[in-house]
């Protein structure tokens, strides 16, 4: 038996509850994984909550990343005692997922623990950091420099964003970190390397189709308004990398700052990324991040605080990262 947080559904309301599962529940895969933490990601606040149509198969085991020690493999790959990072691929979605003590998935979707990293710092990471690095680089791989100009974060007090403040500004871009939180979170996003925060207000409202120009990147978490405004903002030849839709999935914008000024909009996908550049990205956070990052931007919890929790996320009212430990 082992220890899980399993959904149900009952007369279309999902049910989260903390119970013991026998381990002839898990579902198939070559890699048997103890888990020894996960962490919560704005999906799985919907999925936890029922608020997203994220899970259509019931009871399911939530957590779309987890990292812990592998105690079975039937995969070459990996060996037991091996440490083992796994985010995306559906895994909390459609196959059980990392908020449980063991987890059973293919060898495909593991990542082996890069050095200098250990479970907690990786889910303090976790699917949001991830997502973050691939967004930074996407930015750099689209030539914007620290020289080019400002970059805007949105949803700046969130997992991606708080990331993304911290990278970025790690690699000497200035950063402004747009939030609705400026009160209770903006002396904490300077600490973690914003140069300036702005209210999210500011870009809410109905934007013209072209603004004065104002970022060289950005990095976007929220959708909608926010990124409508940010887009006619940008800088000629900007570039902003896009990954979340915490403010809707619409995107209310023109050709105008794409036909006129060159923008790029670079999606960014973090569940079905290749391996080699899954690899390339952790290697990347780990190296980037200060301590202080850990220390500052992260909470732990136990299974049994995810429900509430989940509730906060889809709210917009979490701040940073939560680690759950599971083991
Ligand atoms: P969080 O909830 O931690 O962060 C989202 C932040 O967005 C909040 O903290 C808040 O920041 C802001 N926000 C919340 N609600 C609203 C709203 N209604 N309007 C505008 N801003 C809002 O979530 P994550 O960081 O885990 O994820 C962020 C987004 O990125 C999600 O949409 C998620 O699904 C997506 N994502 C996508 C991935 C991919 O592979 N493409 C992978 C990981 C995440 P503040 O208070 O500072 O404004």
């Amino acid at each position: 038996m082992f220890k899980a947080l399993v959904l149900t559904q009952i007369e279309k309301q999902t049910q989260a509850e903390v119970r013991q599962v026998p381990l002839t529940d898990l579902p198939e895969g070559d890699v048997l994984v103890d888990v020894v933490y996960s962490s919560l990601n704005y999906k799985d606040g919907l999925a936890v909550t029922g608020l997203g149509k994220i899970i259509r198969q019931f009871p399911m085991v939530p957590g779309i990343d987890f990292a812990g020690v592998v105690s079975e493999s039937a995969d070459p790959r990996y060996q037991a005692g091996d440490q083992v990072i796994l985010t995306g691929w559906g895994v909390g979605e459609n196959h059980w997922g990392g908020m449980a003590q063991k987890a059973r998935v293919n060898a495909d979707w593991l990542v082996p623990m890069p050095q200098e990293c250990d479970a907690a710092k990786a889910m303090m990471i976790g699917t949001a950091g991830l997502t973050a690095m691939l967004c930074v680089q996407a930015l750099q791989s689209a030539g914007v420099t620290p020289e080019a100009g400002e970059v805007l974060v949105t949803g700046a007090s969130g997992g991606v964003g708080s990331v993304a403040v911290t990278l970025l500004s790690q690699l000497g871009y200035r950063v402004v970190a747009s939030s609705g939180r400026v009160e209770e979170n903006g002396e904490w996003l300077k600490q973690l390397g914003a140069t300036d925060v702005i209210d999210r207000s500011e870009l809410e409202q109905d934007s013209r189709p072209l603004e004065k120009q104002r970022w060289a990147g950005v990095v976007d978490t929220v959708g909608n308004k926010v990124l409508a405004t940010a887009l006619a903002q940008m800088n000629y030849g900007g570039s902003a990398a896009i990954c979340g839709l915490a403010g809707g999935f619409a995107l209310p914008t023109t050709v105008m700052p794409f036909i006129l000024r060159g923008v790029n909009l670079l999606g960014v996908d973090s569940v079905s990324c290749p391996f080699a550049k899954r690899q390339q990205a952790w290697a990347q956070a780990i190296a980037l991040l200060p301590e202080r990052f850990y220390e500052q931007a992260c909470q732990t919890v136990e299974l049994d605080a995810v429900p509430e929790l989940a509730q906060k996320i889809v709210a917009g009212k979490v701040t940073g990262r939560v680690l759950v430990k599971v083991s």
